[in-house]
């Protein structure tokens, strides 16, 4: 909603009625001039505009009627407290409104005078109405009064702010000022979408005339938003079309590919292959999210577009969240791409120094094929001799800036982004909603199920039991815990404590180790790398191990304290497992506490379908938990609601994209309001 510039220029202390203190108040919940507060949603409504008879109130409903002042009472009870009784009626049938500590009420009324009141009337041997709200009715009054006898709108609030002010402040900042709001969009797509104008918008959002009025308000206001939104991503979409690196992926290289394997690829993993192949020998940067759910086989796809660049003697780099996972993708593309004279490289924050530098050496020079690391890759010092792919795994672990740091690494390299979250299509617009998308919802075959089970304390033995069955059948067993180390006042287990406990007393015959994130960095590879050998049988571990870790002959996956965890942290922990041929089982320990983690761990067990998972996580969390951090690239919405309205982005998106092929600088006469109202809200120059 853009709006003729003064309005924004309208501070908000010279509203009438508004004084300095109300002011400050105002602008507690960010209400700083005229267009804010235009812009101050409703959090619901209140149908208040059916009055009834007072003949026909029915005790124990919300209800408004109309009656005449009959009698007043202003009394101290015996506990002190003020009340104040107000006598309407109507014919015969009298109701008598209560306000309790509000003496200032005594004054506002006056025998003889009608009023309108709404709220709950309970049959206390008479009807009473307690705190209702009202309206006197003046004599000639033409204006249906705000309070009652209309949908009325409730908004947030906050200490000193009552509804009944802030409600007369937007109700008058919409008289006076909706007919200045300059209506943005072009005016051939609101005819052809059938969109009210701005100034019906504004009024209606606020005080409908009907909910049909206020369903027109709505839509024309979100819809609005999502086309600006979209138009953006269709901007940013135009940018990374100009000329990028031209890769060759010459026939028969995914037959010889599939051979350095020893199974055969699924289909999802070729289809996606086969994206990416057309991206990247096209002359257009690619710019790709693959979403694939835990154990889909991702990597592999990502080592199949290394190859690809590597043919033309460009370099790949992959960029991982932790430590762990960076190792272990190195030890993964080593053992692939060694063989092929390829150098795979290593570059982590805890390495030795020495060894750092020829690293950093050979990245610059070129040499370096392939550089596996983790957010050491986007550090200052780090440059690359000839960067032609840019692959940055479990993307929901960074934010916007960090993927785009790494991209800046080269001159328009190709990139693909990866994530084991399957996000929500809704999100995927609104925060990807300029890359391509390649999903793989297909796991490799002959994977067993994982079996969920959610137990309590009481179940704690059996849990022991069945590892030590486990690993005698040859099998290993993550144990996770939230914390390293035991803190007093907690009653949180912790893995460090946990560790000892479970070596010396429960598992005195198993092989039990440790890690997490505070261990030193060598310290932590020997750790992952025996357990993977097998020389362990249980590995104890914090969240650490959470992305991205592949060991198939581990089984079992104990998650303690599970009730604290969010659910696409669960499913990714529980995603560990899984991983081979064997049946697996996920055992989540939790004591209940709300309603939320109650909803997390059923579903847990219910379904392992990431898609799934992620739409429940969306609903219990919302879009911006759900994206996690602040720096998720997540833009702040007014109106619309990314879940609840997503028809309506899907629309907009459309619209934008075709409105900016057609006319990519917004130049054309019924797009300048547009171009303007854009450039302001997201601060860029829209240049063709
Ligand atoms: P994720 O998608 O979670 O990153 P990974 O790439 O780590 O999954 O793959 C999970 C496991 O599945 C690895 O051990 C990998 O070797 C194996 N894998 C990948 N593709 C296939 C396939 N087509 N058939 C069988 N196993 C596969
Ligand atoms: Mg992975």
């Amino acid at each position: 909603m853009q709006v003729k510039k003064h309005l924004t220029d309208i501070p908000i202390r010279y509203m009438k009625g508004v004084g300095p203190k109300m002011a400050s108040i105002l602008t507690k919940v960010g209400i700083d001039n005229v267009l804010d507060l235009m812009y101050y949603l409703p959090r619901r409504y209140e149908d208040r505009s059916n009055i009834v008879a007072m003949k026909d109130i029915s005790p124990g409903e919300s209800q408004a009627f109309i009656g005449e002042v009959l009698k007043m009472n202003s009394f101290r009870a015996r506990t002190g407290t003020v009340i104040f009784e107000l006598f309407v009626g109507e014919g015969t049938k009298k109701v008598c409104a209560i306000w309790y500590n509000q003496p200032f009420m005594s004054k506002m009324f006056s025998k003889g005078q009608k009023v309108m009141l709404y709220g709950k009337v309970e049959k206390a041997g008479r009807l009473n109405i307690t705190h209702p709200a009202f309206e006197i009715l003046e004599e000639g009054q033409d204006e249906i009064p705000l309070e009652i006898g209309r949908i009325v709108p409730v908004y947030p609030l906050t200490e000193s702010l009552t509804q009944k002010y802030i409600r007369k402040l937007i109700f008058h900042a919409t008289k006076t000022y909706s007919k200045e709001v300059n209506d943005i969009l072009p005016v051939q797509l609101r005819g052809r979408k059938k969109l009210v104008d701005s100034e019906f918008a504004v009024r209606n959002i606020h005080f409908p005339c009907s909910d049909k009025s206020l369903e027109k308000a709505y839509n024309r206001l979100v819809f609005e938003e999502f086309f600006m939104l979209q138009t953006i991503m269709a901007f940013r979409r135009r940018q990374i079309r100009k000329k990028g690196i031209k890769h060759e992926a010459h026939e028969g290289l995914l037959h010889s590919f599939g051979n350095l394997f020893d199974f055969e690829l699924t289909n999802a993993q070729k289809k996606c292959i086969k994206d990416i192949e057309k991206d990247m020998s096209s002359e257009r940067p690619m710019y790709r999210l693959l979403q694939g759910d835990v154990g889909s086989g991702k990597t592999v796809v990502a080592m199949y577009a290394a190859l690809i660049a590597s043919k033309g003697g460009y370099q790949t780099t992959v960029m991982v969240p932790t430590e762990i996972l960076a190792r272990q993708h190195y030890i993964t593309f080593s053992k692939i791409f060694m063989p092929l004279g390829m150098n795979v490289r290593l570059l982590v924050n805890g390495m030795d120094q020495t060894l750092r530098d020829t690293i950093e050496k050979e990245i610059s020079l070129g040499e370096a094929d392939i550089v596996v690391g983790t957010h050491a890759l986007i550090q200052d010092n780090i440059k690359y001799g000839k960067l032609g792919l840019v692959i940055v795994d479990e993307q929901h672990k960074f934010g916007v800036d960090q993927r785009q740091a790494l991209r800046k690494k080269g001159k328009d390299p190709d990139m693909l982004v990866m994530t084991a979250t399957p996000i929500p299509r809704s999100l995927v617009l609104t925060v990807f909603g300029d890359m391509d998308i390649s999903s793989m919802k297909e796991k490799p075959a002959g994977r067993d199920q994982v079996s969920t089970y959610w137990v309590d304390e009481g179940k704690r033995d059996s849990v022991y039991s069945f590892i030590r069955g486990e690993v005698k059948e040859g099998r290993q067993a993550f144990i996770v815990y939230p914390r390293i180390k035991q803190t007093q006042n907690s009653e949180l287990r912790s893995a460090e404590h946990m560790a000892q406990h479970l070596k010396e007393e429960i598992f005195p015959e198993l092989n039990v180790a440790l890690v997490h994130g505070r261990l030193k960095s060598d310290e932590k590879e020997k750790v992952m790398e025996d357990f993977r050998n097998k020389k362990y049988d249980v590995l104890v571990a914090t969240t650490v191990i959470e992305v991205g870790v592949d060991i198939p002959n581990v089984t079992v996956m104990v998650v303690e304290h599970a009730e604290r965890y969010g659910l696409a942290q669960l499913h990714q922990l529980r995603g560990r497992i899984g991983r081979g041929k064997y049946a697996s089982y996920c055992i989540l320990l939790g004591e209940v506490k709300t309603d939320a983690s109650y909803e997390r761990l059923v579903t847990m067990e219910k379904t392992s379908d990431g898609f799934e998972i992620s739409r429940k996580d969306l609903e219990i969390r919302g879009p911006g938990e759900f994206l996690g951090t602040k720096q998720s690239g997540l833009p702040e919405l007014r109106f619309g609601n990314i879940a609840k309205d997503f028809s309506i982005m899907e629309e907009a998106r459309e619209e934008a994209f075709s409105l900016v092929e057609e006319d990519p600088g917004l130049e054309r006469p019924g797009n300048i309001e547009f171009k303007k109202a854009i450039e302001e809200r997201f601060g860029i120059k829209v240049i063709k």
